[in-house]
């Protein structure tokens, strides 16, 4: 009886996530074959708390634990799509939040490093990445401005919070051709997710995607409450 109710649950979770995928994000003119996938493939509700499982689909951002917000699906197929993730990528993703984009993000490349700041997150998110098997997410407690704790490049990082200006750190570990995406703008108004890529020559080119509202990337050395 328990096997066939939660058949049909995930039955059901199957045919809400490629209904989110036709009628939010592909119709909206994502058409990365790879983001399409991976959307359909990760169940968002596990990342959320029972008590907002029922809006897993809903075209909106969803509350989190601390303050903190699940980003809206179409704006995470933006920001994936963006990037331009492919298979041998290692990805580092600032404010890993509920760890959604983290799973999403290690479906479409190598390996995803992650940091979040609260640890209620980061043990919360430990154990869904777990339950769903993504082996391939290095997912640790700690301040992102301040980059990866053990150095190292990255083809793509993901800055899931808002900041005014790109944290420099950041920079330094964006490998060439590499590709960052921020939300830029006042943390508490109006924002552009932004591309940088790194060229060649050391370059940075920048390039605004989508108007968007994000919550504040917040450094250890500027304390703020939320
Ligand atoms: N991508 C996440 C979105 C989480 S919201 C998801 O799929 O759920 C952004 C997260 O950034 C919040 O959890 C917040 O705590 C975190 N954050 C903000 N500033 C940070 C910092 N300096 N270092 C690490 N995490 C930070």
């Amino acid at each position: 009886m328990r096997g066939i109710k939660e058949s049909r649950r995930s039955r059901r979770s199957r045919f809400l996530r490629d209904a989110m995928v036709d009628v939010q994000i592909a119709s909206r003119g994502i058409c990365s074959r790879q983001v399409l996938l991976a959307m359909r493939q990760v169940p968002r509700e596990v990342f959320l708390d029972r008590r907002f499982a029922e809006a897993a689909y809903e075209d909106s951002a969803v509350p989190i634990p601390k303050g903190q917000t699940i980003s809206q699906p179409y704006i995470v197929a933006r920001m994936l799509e963006a990037a331009a993730i492919t298979k041998s990528d290692r990805i580092l993703e600032i404010g890993a939040g509920s760890g959604y984009l983290a799973a999403l993000a290690a479906k479409l490349g190598r390996e995803v490093c992650a940091i979040e700041r609260h640890e209620t997150l980061v043990r919360r998110a430990r154990s869904r990445l777990r339950h769903l098997g993504c082996l391939n997410v290095d997912l640790r407690h700690g301040d992102g401005t301040a980059g990866w704790p053990q150095g190292g490049e990255f083809d793509v990082i993901l800055v899931s919070a808002a900041s005014a200006q790109v944290p420099v750190i950041l920079k330094t570990q964006l490998a060439p051709s590499g590709r960052l995406l921020i939300p830029l703008g006042d943390p508490d108004g109006v924002q552009w997710l932004t591309k940088l890529t790194r060229k060649a020559d050391g370059q940075f080119v920048d390039e605004r995607i989508e108007e968007v509202r994000f919550v504040p990337l917040v450094s250890a050395k500027e304390p703020r409450t939320s």
